[in-house]
């Protein structure tokens, strides 16, 4: 799965999981709401019934005061006008009422007044309503009238002394008033709810958003729903509460939003952009991509660094090895060439040796002149070095071990005069030879030759014409120890560690100065072979100093050290 991708789900389910906690939060913050609801609507429910009571509580009195008065159980009999003006007729006002009846005991009407002008005065009671008063003693229900609804309250009269209706009756009363809007307002005033009447047996919610809303059941006689009273009233706590929530809602949804926002463009700028750049350079294989982001100084310019450091690195190795290859192919080419070349010089070569060897024989029979002898014995010298050379040649170019040759005992310091005083005639500069070692060794004296005049013409191809080269012999520690110093070229430090290795040939000469990088390494080789050591000490411009060291105690031949031991 991509970054890209993984982070993207990673955001989901953050995201879900903040949305999953506010959810929670909100469930805990609606719990809590409804808690506050649920409190306040019992509340206010008790609150209502007693404002309903306090609103009818004057027009409950009349009938609680008036039905238990001597005077009531003689007027039920007597009738007198004078006491129903007096006390009848303005109760209707002091008390709230719309309407009186009284009647005596087998029900008859004995009296009734009213004060309003509507279908009250021909109320029709419940005709159960003197059973239930002897029963009950008070009654207190709802009627319905084209008015709209009636309260009505009634009580037996008894006399004076007895408040507690304990006696039998001795007649009747029965007030009525209309539930008016009026009356409507003023309870709404009492409970701090909007109160209306609403049809029986309707589901009234308890609870809707910061409304509370409950009914009280308004009964008839027989105790059947005819109405209801609705109160409904805002709970402005909770108002606050939800207007608050909501709010914090908002602001916390925002924020949240805007802190996504900013997380999103800061990964995406500051991580998944830098990493994509980086795989798509990787993908594209180009490093060029990133030289914008390989200048910021973050993790990921770091790693843009890197990743074009690799490539330089990458190409530069590719550029080393198709050199490499281009160089092993020359290498080959010239190998190929020297095995032909030293092919075709052998048989020369090994002509020449053996016609000197035979003027040379000749020579000696006849009275032939000293000098010519000389000579002849010096060609036949150096065509057996050449064909000695040539093979050499030869096994190098083409990876074979050098042809061994039989060692012989000689003067070394001889050697090395003749050695020098060859090369002599051959090189532009001076030699200036010095030191004794006073040896006579052991070795394949050839081949020793053939590295001293390696040395020597190296120490004169790589210094000008008009320079000195110095060579010392001396004995140190048991070694016979050859320096050749030139005042040449040098060799820098980082060439002279490969310069015995075959074909290699120095930064400073190899397009200047021609060579095949060839002879080092045979010389290289000779040392090794007759138990010798070969080294370099150079510096750029100042010149070289080659150094061979022959140990004594492996070329000091059987007879002198036995000799020596008899010393
Ligand atoms: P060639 O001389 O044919 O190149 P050599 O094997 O003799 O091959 O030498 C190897 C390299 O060593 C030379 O190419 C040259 O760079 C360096 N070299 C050898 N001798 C000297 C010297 N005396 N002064 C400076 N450089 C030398």
């Amino acid at each position: 799965m991509k970054l890209q991708t993984r982070f993207f789900l990673l955001i989901l389910v953050v995201f879900v999981i903040v949305l999953g906690l506010v959810g929670v939060q909100r469930y805990f913050d609606t719990q809590r709401i409804n808690s506050i609801l649920t409190t306040t609507l019992n509340e206010r429910k008790d609150t209502f019934e007693i404002s309903l009571e306090a609103e009818g509580e004057l027009f409950n009195t009349l009938v609680r005061d008036y039905s238990f008065w001597d005077e009531m159980v003689e007027f039920v009999k007597t009738k007198n006008p004078e006491f129903a003006a007096n006390n009848l007729e303005t109760g209707l006002e002091t008390y709230n009422a719309n309407a009186i009846w009284i009647y005596s005991t087998n029900g008859k009407l004995v009296y009734s007044t009213t004060n309003d002008e509507g279908s009250i005065k021909n109320l029709t009671l419940p005709p159960s309503i003197f059973k239930t008063l002897d029963k009950d003693k008070f009654a207190h229900f709802y009627v319905e009238t084209n008015e709209g609804i009636v309260e009505v309250r009634a009580a037996t009269i008894v006399p004076g002394d007895d408040p507690e209706h304990k006696k039998p009756a001795e007649g009747y009363m029965v007030i009525a008033r209309v539930l008016s809007d009026e009356y409507l307002t003023k309870l709404g005033t009492l409970a701090r709810s909007k109160v209306e009447f609403i049809p029986a047996n309707t589901k009234v919610d308890a609870i809707r958003d910061d409304y509370i809303s409950f009914s009280v059941p308004l009964n008839n006689l027989d105790n059947s729903e005819i109405q209801q009273l609705k109160a409904e009233s805002e709970v402005v706590m909770v108002k606050d509460l939800i207007t608050s929530y909501n709010r914090q809602l908002i602001i916390l949804s925002l924020a949240g939003f805007v802190i996504l926002v900013i997380i999103l463009v800061g990964v995406w700028l500051f991580v998944l952009r830098p990493i994509r750049l980086i795989s798509l350079s990787l993908t594209k294989k180009d490093p060029g991509m990133l030289s914008k982001l390989s200048s910021s100084k973050s993790e990921f310019g770091e790693l843009a660094r890197t990743v074009q450091e690799f490539y330089k690195q990458k190409l530069t190795i590719e550029e080393a090895k198709v050199r490499q290859e281009e160089l092993e192919k020359l290498n080959k080419e010239k190998a190929a060439f020297l095995s032909i070349a030293a092919h075709e010089l052998k048989a020369p070569g090994t002509i020449i040796s053996l016609l000197s060897e035979s003027i040379e024989k000749n020579a000696v029979k006849t009275k032939v002149n000293k000098r010519v002898k000389d000579d002849v014995h010096a060609i036949a010298h150096q065509a057996n070095k050449m064909t000695s050379l040539v093979n050499d040649l030869r096994s190098a170019a083409e990876g074979k071990k050098m042809v061994e040759r039989e060692p012989s005992v000689f003067d070394f310091d001889k050697f090395l005069t003749s050695e020098v005083k060859e090369l002599g005639y051959v090189i532009d500069q001076k030699i200036v030879l010095s030191g004794k070692t006073g040896q006579t060794i052991q070795t394949d004296e050839t081949h020793l030759g053939q590295v001293i005049s390696n040395l020597i013409r190296n120490a004169a191809k790589y210094s000008a014409p008009d320079t000195t080269i110095k060579i010392n012999s001396s004995v140190k520690g048991g070694d016979i120890v050859v320096e050749f110093v030139d005042q040449g070229v040098g060799i820098s430090e980082s060439d002279q560690k490969h310069l015995f290795e075959k074909y290699y040939r120095a930064s400073n000469v190899k397009d200047t100065i021609e060579g095949l990088g060839l002879g080092l390494s045979i010389c290289y080789e000779i040392m090794q072979r007759i138990g010798g050591k070969i080294w370099v000490e150079s510096e750029i411009e100042k010149g070289s100093h080659f150094f061979i060291s022959l140990p004594l105690s492996k070329l000091t031949p059987p007879s002198k050290h036995n000799s020596q031991k008899n010393k």
